[in-house]
């Protein structure tokens, strides 16, 4: 049972967390580890639509357990609109697969024995106080769906692509641009699914028909798989490309066990805090990867950023501290943001140059830097000729040079 309700004091915390995804666990458990007292709100009431493919690099970074790994995917082939398939192995190392019903808890029980409270609840309302600190109501899952008041010095907005934070406290939080993604959960095929189908390989599609502006996979995770796609277009109807890629790879009859979509957002916000004591972070502050829509680890590096600026805030008391989080993020990953943004909206364009890239795929440079930055989350700096060379080839194909 909750301890603060209407009637009581309320309770009060260094740093409230809204949102208890990748992003909020992951800056409720550094803020806790660091001695600061911590609510981590999060209503918990549905399993996060997700692909679940994580880096190497977010495996060590975080302590991920191999037990919570579903599936180690080993290559990932691309499909072209002319059926160009390109293998493309990962080399000595691995893409790990989790399934968000069991990583997110797990997240969430690592914020809770590093010393975070954690409340059921959903996020109301949000009000300045006159003593700088903010009150924050929440309908508490645990109090019989009771308003319930708590106070912060801070406030991480962990919300998700949705953040109601964002919208309603941060300027220029409710300009956020996204892609619909959308997938369904199918039990996996015991065999290969008629040569389709590989336990250890992910497949992407690069097709118009399929998504107009982004693409289609097909993701193993051990028992399950998901097949999924995102777009932008309006009008455009997700569930009819998850059906016809279905058929495309004889997973038609496969038992399906969850159909859901989600948003994921496409860039970063240009601010990530209010100046007074809100801070962003993950899908809230818009951080997916362009071309990719790779979010877990970015929402993860983006949470422990969120709590070091907390941290310093909490300390000095001064506000700018909170864009550090921002400032840092985009300095460690802002042209690599940048460079995919335009990928994106070059490659994915049209058939054309989705054949193109597909068949840019095939080149071992291409290979061996998309996995390094990838994986390791770094553009290689080891290879310069290998950087060269790809800038070369990709001008050539820019201009149309180069033989599909
Ligand atoms: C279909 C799909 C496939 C994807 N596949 C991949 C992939 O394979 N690999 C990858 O890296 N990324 C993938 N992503 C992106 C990735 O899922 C997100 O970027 C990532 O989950 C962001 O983490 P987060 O903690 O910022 O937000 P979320 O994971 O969305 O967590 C936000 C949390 O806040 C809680 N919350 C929201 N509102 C409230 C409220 N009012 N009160 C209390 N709690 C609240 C939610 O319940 C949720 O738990 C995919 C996304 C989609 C939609």
């Amino acid at each position: 049972m909750s301890s603060s309700t209407a009637m009581s004091k309320p309770e009060e915390f260094d740093v409230i967390v809204i949102g208890g995804g990748p992003a909020g666990a992951t800056a409720a458990t550094d803020l806790a580890r660091a001695g600061h007292s911590v609510l981590m709100l999060e209503r918990a009431f549905r399993i996060k639509p997700c692909g679940g493919a994580i880096p190497p690099r977010l495996i060590e970074d975080y302590n991920i357990p191999q037990e919570l790994l579903v599936a180690k995917v080993t290559s990932a082939r691309m499909v072209s609109p002319k059926e160009q398939k390109v293998d493309m192995p990962v080399g000595d190392t691995y893409v790990g697969m989790v399934d968000r019903e069991v990583f997110d808890p797990w997240l969430r029980q690592r914020a809770v024995d590093a010393g975070s409270t954690q409340r059921i609840g959903s996020f109301k309302q949000l009000r300045r106080r006159d003593d700088g600190r903010v009150e924050v109501g929440f309908t508490d899952k645990e109090n019989g769906g009771e308003l319930t008041t708590v106070i912060g010095r801070t406030v991480i907005g962990a919300d998700g692509a949705n953040s109601q934070i964002a919208k309603n406290y941060v300027p220029g939080g409710d300009q956020k641009k996204c892609v619909l993604a959308y997938h369904e959960i199918v039990r996996s095929p015991v065999g290969s699914a008629g040569g389709c189908f590989d336990r250890n390989r992910a497949d992407v599609w690069y097709q118009g028909n399929l998504s107009p502006d982004f693409y289609a996979w097909v993701f193993p995770h051990g028992e399950t798989t998901s097949i999924g796609v995102g777009s932008e277009m309006k009008g455009f109807s997700a569930p009819d490309s998850v059906k016809a890629l279905r058929r495309e790879v004889n997973l038609e009859c496969a038992e399906t066990l969850r159909r859901e979509g989600a948003p994921i957002p496409l860039k970063p916000l240009k601010r990530w805090d209010d100046g007074a004591n809100i801070v962003l972070a993950g899908d809230a502050a818009g951080v997916v990867a362009p071309a990719s829509g790779e979010g877990i680890y970015y929402a993860m590096y983006g949470g422990e950023l969120a709590a070091e600026a907390v941290k310093e805030f909490l300390v000095s008391g001064d506000v700018r501290a909170l864009a550090n989080a921002r400032r840092r993020f985009m300095k460690e990953h802002g042209r690599v943001f940048w460079i995919l943004g335009i990928m994106q909206k070059f490659w994915y364009s049209s058939d054309k140059r989705r054949e193109r890239f597909v068949s840019m795929c095939k080149d071992p440079d291409v290979q061996y830097l998309t996995w390094q930055a990838y994986t390791q989350k770094k553009l290689v700096r080891a290879k310069p000729a290998a950087h060269a060379r790809i800038f070369v080839k990709d001008v050539a194909h820019l201009l149309g040079l180069a033989r599909v």
